[in-house]
């Protein structure tokens, strides 16, 4: 390796990102085959990936806001919002069936994750929100939501936890209608998953987990029970043991200064995001060592662009996105700021 290769890969660099991205944009490499079917999923790592990296300007928007349309799930003519169904986007073609005579779609697989994914596409792109049948995504919803407050990610069935909490939750916020979900048992049911150590677990009981953590304090937070920089607020809401939430999440920097999801774990790419943005919603972030989180995120660049789950490894789609997320967390110069809540730039989130 060259000085000159040497130096750039000592900081976040940019330009090999968009060209890496813009690849993926194209053409995704074969290993990405067996994820056919979260394809919508794929699509958003790729659309917001350029967006924080300020390339988006190398798409066609509209394209991608057809494309993504394609998929959505639409009723007959008569909306009955009590038939269980719930009414949002399928995660990939093959998820997907033709039409009967009359324009309806009888094999209904609208999926909670695909939804979010969807959603947060169109945001970016600048689609007009007043386009959408936002009533009968958001009422739909409720034939997903449990007795104990959790979703279904599917109207057909599948396991309940706080993953699908914070799509429901993101789903409403971005469509602004929360008529499909019952707030006070969300609440109730992420205020169970709080775990002995302040962290979040998936499910009530479970172990404390990063990426549960967000979908817990992103949910509560989109939701409206928690502001902004809650913990430099004089009275601390009693919602949540914020002290002891901030002592499990300052624990998880390691010595190489990258986060971990949970003890005894390496650190890893994607928890600068997932653990980063928590401290961001929470007003924590200097709390932390960013500086060596820096360190530890450049260690997982590589060469021809992309970031790595743990340093000196190729590159993949989700670790990538999640370190421009993080970069972007860092105020990494060039990058569009992030909305921590939606996991899109503050500029899509806003809808400008
Ligand atoms: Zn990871």
């Amino acid at each position: 390796m060259s000085s000159s290769e040497a130096s750039s890969m000592e900081t976040m660099n940019k330009d090999l990102h968009v060209t890496f991205i813009e690849m993926m944009y194209h053409l995704l490499p074969n290993p990405y085959e067996s994820q056919e079917i979260n394809h919508l999923t794929l699509a958003y790592f790729v659309v917001s990936s350029l967006d924080i990296l300020n390339a988006l300007q190398k798409v066609d928007k509209e394209a991608i806001a057809n494309w993504v349309l394609s998929f959505q799930v639409r009723h007959g003519t008569t909306f009955d919002p009590n038939n269980g169904q719930f009414y949002g986007f399928h995660g990939s073609r093959s998820s997907q069936f033709p039409p009967d005579e009359n324009g309806v779609f009888c094999h209904n697989n609208s999926h909670l994750a695909s939804t979010y994914c969807a959603l947060s596409i169109l945001k970016i792109v600048g689609y007009d929100f007043s386009n959408l049948d936002s009533e009968s995504m958001s009422t739909s919803m409720r034939n997903l939501q449990q007795p104990d407050g959790s979703f279904m990610p599917i109207h057909t069935g599948g396991e309940t936890d706080l993953r699908f909490v914070y799509c429901a939750a993101a789903i409403c916020f971005m469509l602004g209608n929360w008529n499909g979900v019952d707030k006070e048992k969300v609440k109730d049911y992420i205020l169970k998953c709080q775990s002995y150590d302040g962290g979040f677990g998936l499910v009530p009981g479970a172990e404390s987990h990063g990426g549960a953590t967000y979908c817990a304090i992103a949910s509560l937070r989109l939701m409206g029970f928690i502001e902004d920089n809650v913990l430099s607020s004089c009275n601390l809401s009693s919602l949540i043991d914020f002290p002891l939430l901030l002592d499990w999440i300052l624990q998880r920097q390691g010595t190489d200064g990258g986060f971990q999801g949970r003890p005894n774990k390496s650190s890893d790419t994607c928890y600068a995001f997932w653990i980063g943005a928590v401290l961001r919603i929470l007003g924590g972030c200097n709390f932390v060592d960013n500086k060596a989180l820096r360190g530890f995120l450049v260690s997982c660049q590589y060469k021809y662009g992309g970031f790595s789950k743990f340093p000196g490894e190729f590159p993949d789609l989700y670790h990538s996105y999640y370190g421009y997320a993080a970069f972007s967390l860092l105020e990494e110069s060039g990058l569009k700021s992030l909305c921590s809540k939606l996991g899109i730039s503050d500029i899509a989130a806003i809808g400008v």
